[in-house]
């Protein structure tokens, strides 16, 4: 809290003391500079943008304008198409043993419920592996209900596993019979916000309906099946897939001094979920890498190309990471980056460099560890949208891993606003971003990832 000289503390709590308490409340976070205005403007003037709608369209037409206004070269359109879906009205209610409302919402690829919703009792497991110990057929006429224990960590490393949970759990569920499969959201908040997100119904399985609700209901239905009472639930899921439609990467460079090096690429994900205006996932990510490209620039042009990939239909099944990587796979590339993990601090860098780029390592560590950056010893894992092109140009990858103590708490909500980018977490995200930035683009010598 900000220490106030005493004579205008009177004043202030006088006044603080005359206006109702809602009006003194915080005011929203202001912030500046390039990162900042990109995810102000962006969940502004766009809002969400679900893969493949025409306001993912409309967002790279918006890319394209702030880009080349930021003075990026070489900035185009990459199109490709996506198998489409689209949300409709979803609802839930427990019809016994106690009916009440459940909030739900539907997960990316769910079939529609007939019309009119279906209802059906419900069948409850404690966790995946319990739904995949589950008897063939044993799930006809049932909605299977998946709960889990994903908790908070910094590193975030629960989403893996217990993330199964809402990416197969709907089709293993679908195999044994199921009508529906409902789950607890992949979240770590208490709020009644579900958690949305993609599944996926590989072939020969038939799609289903596929819904998660919040963490509340979720734990009214642990309490409930903890008595080992039957229960029912009426679902009302209307997304549905829609056949093709048209997504696209964005992308943008900073020619290099030299074009014979192998460029640099930095990735963020245009798209976002529907629920939420897509500030933490990932506008912040596409603010952080443009702002450190142009931070770099701003001490002379650097040695090799720093080329952005705002990739498109991320969240829906990394499309834009496919297609880039399946245009580009013959060019190389030195080195990759991700920013999608919100927008909360860095706090450890992670390194996939060759056994050669040790001093290239031990350089980025000295320029971060004033920020209070230690190195990771396990290799960096890269992200979704870098990780097909790393691996089929064998470029380097680092991580400037985020915070994600709380990241889970908003993911794929309602509650994924603007309001929850704090500018200072923001502007160290920058910070880190253009100390590295600075030292690899402008590294004489080759880069390249540690042999598989
Ligand atoms: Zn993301």
């Amino acid at each position: 809290m900000t220490q106030l000289h005493r004579p205008a503390l009177t004043g202030i709590a006088l006044c603080l003391s005359l206006v109702p308490a809602h009006a003194a409340r915080a005011a929203p976070p202001q912030g500046e500079g390039v990162a900042w205005d990109i995810v102000a403007d962006l969940t502004t003037e766009i809002g969400p943008r679900l893969a493949g709608s025409p306001r993912e369209a409309a967002a790279r037409d918006w890319a394209v304008v702030r880009l080349k206004a930021l003075g990026f070269q070489n900035v185009r359109v990459e199109p490709f198409t996506i198998a489409g879906w689209v949300r409709g009205a979803e609802s839930a209610e427990l019809t016994g043993p106690y009916p009440q409302r459940l909030h739900i919402t539907a997960l990316g690829n769910s079939a529609p419920t007939p019309v009119g919703g279906l209802t059906a009792p419900v069948v409850y497991f404690a966790s995946l592996d319990a739904l995949r110990a589950a008897p063939a057929g044993s799930l006809a006429g049932k909605i299977a209900y998946i709960d889990h224990a994903f908790v908070a960590s910094q590193d975030g490393s629960g989403y893996g596993p217990f993330g199964q949970a809402r990416r197969q759990g709907p089709a293993i569920g679908a195999s044994k019979g199921a009508l529906a499969v409902v789950i607890r959201s992949i979240g770590t908040d208490h709020n009644r916000d579900p958690h949305t997100g993609g599944t996926n119904f590989p072939e020969g399985t038939k799609a289903i309906p596929a819904g998660a609700v919040s963490g509340p209901d979720a734990d009214l239905i642990a309490r409930i099946a903890g008595r080992g009472q039957a229960m029912t639930i009426h679902l009302v899921l209307e997304g549905h897939a829609v056949g093709e439609l048209p997504s696209g990467n964005v992308l943008a460079e900073l020619p290099g001094r030299d074009p014979s090096l192998a460029p640099v690429l930095l990735a963020c994900h245009l798209d976002s979920w529907d629920l939420g205006t897509g500030a933490i996932d990932d506008g912040a990510g596409c603010g952080i890498i443009t702002a450190a490209a142009l931070n770099v620039a701003k001490h002379g042009q650097p040695l090799r190309t720093i080329r952005l990939l705002w990739a498109g239909s991320e969240e829906v099944g990394v499309f834009g990471g496919a297609a880039y990587a399946k245009a580009h796979a013959s060019e190389p590339h030195a080195l990759a980056m991700e920013s999608d993990f919100g927008a909360d601090r860095v706090w450890r860098v992670s390194f996939n460099l060759a056994a050669a780029n040790k001093p290239l390592a031990e350089r980025i560590a000295a320029a971060l560890a004033p920020l209070g950056i230690p190195v990771n010893a396990a290799k960096a894992g890269g992200g979704a949208d870098i990780g097909e092109i790393a691996k089929a140009s064998g470029a380097a990858v680092i991580d400037l891993d985020q915070d994600g103590t709380r990241y889970f708490d908003l993911h794929h909500t309602p509650d994924d606003t603007l309001d929850k980018v704090d500018p200072a977490q923001l502007a160290q995200n920058v910070e880190a971003w253009t100390r590295v930035l600075a030292i690899v683009a402008n590294e004489t010598g080759p880069i390249s990832g540690a042999a598989q």
